[in-house]
């Protein structure tokens, strides 16, 4: 039997994040289903810190995080975490006044963001097809993230600080006790004060265990995979997504990692990828520019998984006492998981939203899932 005062269910970038932020108040032990953890959706990111990304609260989380990502803590041992690679949302067959409004949306959310013109963007990115490209918007300061070293980082900084995770260890049972929850797993059973609840795309069934109503999560298979540049110096490149995110890529270690994009509703899984989003990716690709997609040599699906109003999911179950939800990262898990793993440490600890992030317009009420299950509305929401 162990003891903790939090168990945190999931040893992805969620569950993470916020043990290493927590551990320095509490003793936290991390509970993970597999042998290794980031096994699944934040080991298959495409590793994007963007501003302008997401909807308004995941933009503020985003900016909430960028101190950390740019300014790590000491716990990282001084390994950069992120590297210069900028965003550009480019225009295809685009009305040049969308991509105006759009600039004027997003252009407070970063530093030097603007737009750009169809020769600006070529200069950059010379593949894309010049009789489609009518502009672009570009966030110079969107970075690549080094995902494992994040994600290393805040285990290191965990087990310093007294804490530990237990891999191979699937939460099969939750129950309740007079000091908090008995939490039966694979390896043995953890009597904790609070459970946090970061398991990904499973966290409505965590909820089911635990007897709480699920919040209505759904997860998306994304895909991804890498193609030769074909003799293209594509370092340098930005990563290019076109404005409605019908595909993006972006330079991955001298060949290029390209998505449809896709968002297709699954059941929580091994999520693994498909020949025909594959090939949608490679459709979309030539048609954008002049590369003719010959190999591709690695090619994987991950889940993101999104409450209805696509924001995450965060704080204290109404109904439940000592259940914690730390949940519907999206596909911005990474980029945000900094903010709301501070975030969720003051929920925890009874402590208000930390003042920087309410400078950014974040409430705990914004994140809450009592936003789907008071008055008993629960899961009927379902995501699109
Ligand atoms: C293709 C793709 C591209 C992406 N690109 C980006 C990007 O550019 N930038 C960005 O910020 N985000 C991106 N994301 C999103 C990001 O990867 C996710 O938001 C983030 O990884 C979610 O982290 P998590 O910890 O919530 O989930 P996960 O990493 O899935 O972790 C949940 C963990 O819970 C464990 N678990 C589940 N059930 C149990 C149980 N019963 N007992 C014990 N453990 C359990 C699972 O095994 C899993 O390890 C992308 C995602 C994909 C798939």
């Amino acid at each position: 039997m162990q003891v903790a005062d939090i168990a945190v269910i999931g040893a992805g970038v969620a569950g993470a994040s916020l043990a290493w932020a927590i551990a320095p108040q509490r003793r936290v032990l991390v509970l993970e289903r597999e042998a290794q953890p980031g096994y699944h959706a934040s080991g298959r990111s495409a590793a994007q810190f963007s501003e302008t990304y997401g909807n308004a609260v995941v933009r503020a989380l985003s900016s909430g995080s960028r101190d950390f990502y740019f300014r790590p803590p000491r716990d990282f041992d001084g390994y950069a975490l992120t590297g210069p690679r900028g965003t550009m949302m480019v225009g295809l067959d685009e009305d040049p006044a969308m991509l105006d409004r759009l600039a004027e949306e997003v252009s407070a959310l970063s530093p030097g963001v603007r737009r750009l013109t169809p020769d600006e963007v070529l200069a950059r990115v010379p593949i894309l097809r010049p009789e489609r490209v009518t502009g672009a918007v570009i966030e110079p300061e969107a970075r690549d993230i080094d995902t494992n070293v994040v994600l290393q980082g805040f285990l290191r900084g965990l087990r310093r600080e007294g804490g530990d995770v237990l891999t191979d260890a699937e939460v099969t049972g939750l129950s309740r006790t007079a000091g908090g929850w008995r939490v039966e797993t694979r390896a043995g059973t953890v009597e904790a004060g609070i459970v946090v609840n970061a398991a990904g795309a499973w966290a409505d069934r965590i909820a089911a265990l635990a007897g709480a109503h699920a919040v209505g999560l759904t997860p998306k298979r994304r895909t991804a995979c890498l193609i030769d540049a074909q003799g293209h110096a594509v370092d340098d490149w930005p990563l290019v997504v076109d404005t409605r995110e019908t595909f993006y890529f972006k330079p991955d270690a001298g060949k290029l990692l390209l998505s449809p994009a896709d968002e297709t509703p699954t059941e929580p899984c091994d999520a693994q990828p498909e020949e025909l989003d594959v090939a949608i990716a490679a459709d979309r690709l030539e048609r954008a520019t002049t590369l003719a997609v010959r190999r591709v040599s690695h090619r994987w699906a991950g889940l993101r998984t999104f409450a209805a109003d696509k924001t995450p999911v965060v704080g204290f179950d109404d109904d439940l006492p000592g259940f914690f939800w730390l949940a519907g990262q999206g596909g911005y898990g990474f980029q945000t998981a900094p903010a709301m793993a501070r975030l969720a440490a003051a929920l925890l600890l009874g402590d208000a939203v930390p003042d920087d992030l309410q400078g950014l317009g974040i409430t705990a009420d914004a994140l809450a899932p009592g936003r789907f299950t008071r008055n008993g509305t629960a899961a009927g929401i379902g995501a699109s």
